[in-house]
């Protein structure tokens, strides 16, 4: 199969939707990859190491989008990418279709084969493609917390791991999911003093079991919410209800009795937040402050740090692309109901449930 990368036009996107060790997986297997030109210089995957991984080197994403069977990539096609897929080719992406209704049409126009990374299942009932930009946003979360908590910066002075005769900074997690047990682990290797809350008991239990007593766990009430967030230096909001918008933990009134300089990071920013006081924040300015905490809500963290991200996307889309190319794709899915799962759209028709039921009278 002839698999084609171009390169990511999204504002800001310097995540690929291949790295070169990819491509090398893909080559070994008996294909030939098309990657744009110059399409992972921005995180120091170039021409040249692709070329020596075994792809051919394309001027344009024309030419891709013209020959390639299936085309990888990281976000979802903007709309003259779209206008560019035609029948019978595959699209394998993250795509995010539920909210969009456009390019919902667009892919549906193009009768292409459209596979999102985002509703790819595994067999514990968890989203494999996605938890990698948890894992990564998880472990930001700390990492951007404790940068906000320098006095320079907005927040308090407080270094988190503390120094031998002064207490550690205090980190409150509330999520104890993918994203709240790497921010966790983070917190911890600072040397901070970290609870988690969740609303699951089996959750909170194997959290105690995988830090062995090191942080604590927490039941997740009203009550707890006020006491620890009212102690805490960073709050880390990690939770979240699946299908639905996040649900708001943290009200004014809790944020206004939070000690100042503190900070919060959002990380369910992208499911509308879970701290009344949250909006949106992107890269380039991702910070603002109410009441005297600072509060960072970038609804792509990822994207921050696209050279990790793209290898860790790469170590959990390789093996359904690789299915996709080796069987083609209606044999590939028809093997894996997982990877089934992915399709969202194909042949003009949207094939998935959640998707029709947002945007039923849209379409
Ligand atoms: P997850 O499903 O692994 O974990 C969510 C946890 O929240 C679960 O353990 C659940 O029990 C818990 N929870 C639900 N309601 C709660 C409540 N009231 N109090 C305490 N805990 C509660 O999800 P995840 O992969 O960790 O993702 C968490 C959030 O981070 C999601 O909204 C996800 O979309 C978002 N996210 C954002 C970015 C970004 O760049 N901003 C990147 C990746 C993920």
């Amino acid at each position: 199969m002839l698999v084609g990368v171009p390169k990511e036009i999204k504002n800001h996107e310097y995540r690929i939707g291949l790295t070169p060790a990819a491509v090398k997986e893909f080559v070994t297997h008996g294909h030939s990859v098309m990657v744009e030109t110059n399409a992972g210089d921005a995180i120091g995957f170039t021409d040249q190491m692709y070329t020596e991984a075994g792809a051919t080197i394309a001027p344009s994403a024309q030419q891709i989008f013209a020959e390639a069977e299936m085309i990888v990539k990281v976000k979802e096609p903007q709309p003259n990418e779209c206008k560019l897929l035609s029948k019978g080719q595959t699209l394998y992406t993250y795509l995010h279709l539920a909210p969009d209704a456009t390019q919902t049409e667009l892919l549906v126009a193009s009768g292409a084969t459209c596979i999102a990374y985002e509703t790819v299942t595994d067999g514990h009932g968890g989203l494999p493609l996605l938890a990698p930009m948890s894992e990564v946003a998880g472990r930001m979360s700390v990492q951007a917390g404790a940068h906000y908590l320098e006095k320079s910066h907005g927040g308090s002075g407080t270094l988190l791991g503390g120094v031998p005769g002064v207490a550690p900074g205090k980190v409150l997690v509330i999520g104890g999911g993918v994203v709240g047990t790497n921010a966790a682990k983070m917190a911890l290797g600072l040397g901070a003093d970290v609870t988690i809350l969740d609303r699951s008991l089996p959750r909170l239990r194997q959290l105690d079991d995988i830090f062995r007593g090191q942080i604590k766990t927490v039941f997740s009430t009203v009550d707890a919410i006020e006491h620890y967030s009212s102690k805490a230096d960073l709050v880390v909001g990690a939770v979240l209800i699946p299908g639905a918008a996040a649900p708001k933990l943290l009200n004014r009134e809790h944020i206004k009795a939070m000690k100042p300089g503190s900070v919060l990071v959002d990380v369910a920013i992208d499911q509308g937040g879970c701290f009344e006081t949250s909006k949106a924040t992107t890269h380039q300015e991702p910070v603002y402050t109410v009441d005297d905490v600072v509060h960072y809500c970038v609804a792509n963290m990822p994207g921050g740090v696209a050279r990790t991200s793209t290898m860790a996307l790469n170590n959990a889309t390789m093996p359904f692309g690789l299915a996709l190319a080796n069987k083609g794709p209606k044999q590939a899915m028809l093997d894996d109901k997982h990877l089934l799962a992915g399709l969202n759209v194909h042949e003009g028709k949207v094939t998935y449930k959640a998707v029709v039921d947002a945007l039923g009278e849209e379409l």
